[in-house]
């Protein structure tokens, strides 16, 4: 593993790292957030914000206690060299699947589930990407950078290829991205592939959660995003996932840390049940 700063773990997350099933790894960057930075801190804040939750998840009937997580802390990273953190990014989470755990990577902006898709990508061939997002992130390029967070999926689509990727709750982007969108994106998930699942949690209505860089209005509440995971979960073979873009800056009264760390907590403990080989076949 890279060298980590561990500021404090997320709540029920302190198994070692040899007999965890999963690992969560920080990556704070916000190096190329278009509109307003401060994502960088979100991971820490999750964390820190993350002992006022119970371990226990009434939804799921499951506790964090029960399963084996190790929570690895920050990444160190220099911030003013993209390519140099998605390198360190990148090398993380392979290490992590070569030790065949499950990476839960906590953003830092959206760009920095590129490198983690592509280490699971050279794990799973078939890998199929879940992506919600209140952005299509598919430009080919932002203000001359190919390598930001308006482009991630696009970059994701470069490495997975034609319906691969299936996106939720996008409601802002530009025509041509859409009209992308219509082209090479996937209508359904496959129930039986591997999936990496990323959560842009601007996804969520501004309502529910202000904290975020881009807000965009109209989105899912929290109990449906919640629900979504846990189907996906349920339903397919969830390998990898990321929960990016929270901003602690914009959060008054950790409203938005609240929602974050309780979907943390659920998402945890439904890659549990798919660990477990639970497997339904539920329309979403
Ligand atoms: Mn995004
Ligand atoms: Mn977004």
């Amino acid at each position: 593993m890279n060298k980590q700063i561990t500021d404090g773990r997320f709540i029920g997350c302190d198994s070692e790292y040899d007999c965890a099933d999963i690992v969560i790894f920080g990556a704070g960057f916000d190096g190329t957030t278009s509109y307003r930075p401060g994502a960088r801190f979100g991971g820490k804040v999750i964390r820190e914000e993350s002992y006022g939750l119970e371990t226990y998840s009434p939804y799921l009937d499951r506790d964090l206690t029960d399963v084996k997580i190790f929570d690895s802390g920050e990444l160190e990273l220099p911030f003013g060299n993209t390519e140099k953190v998605l390198d360190i990014v990148y090398s993380s989470a392979k290490q992590i699947l070569s030790d065949d755990k499950i990476p839960v990577l906590l953003g830092g902006e959206h760009l920095v589930t590129l490198p983690a898709v592509r280490a699971c990508l050279e794990k799973y061939s078939g890998l199929h990407m879940i992506h919600f997002d209140a952005h299509a992130d598919l430009r080919e390029e932002y203000l001359g950078e190919k390598l930001s967070h308006a482009c991630v999926i696009r970059r994701c689509w470069e490495l997975l290829g034609d319906n691969r990727i299936y996106s939720f709750a996008i409601r802002s982007g530009t025509r041509q991205e859409f009209e992308f969108a219509k082209k090479h994106l996937s209508p359904q998930i496959n129930a039986d592939v591997p999936v990496y699942l990323t959560i842009d949690l601007d996804v969520l209505d501004p309502s529910e959660f202000p904290a975020t860089g881009t807000p965009e209005a109209g989105g899912l509440r929290f109990n449906e995003l919640r629900e979504k995971i846990k189907t996906i979960c349920e339903t397919c073979n969830v390998i990898g996932a990321d929960l990016v873009e929270y901003s602690p800056p914009y959060d008054t009264g950790g409203i938005s840390a609240a929602a974050a760390g309780k979907l943390l907590r659920e998402l945890l403990l439904s890659l549990n049940t798919q660990s477990k080989g639970i497997k339904k076949h539920e329309k979403l």
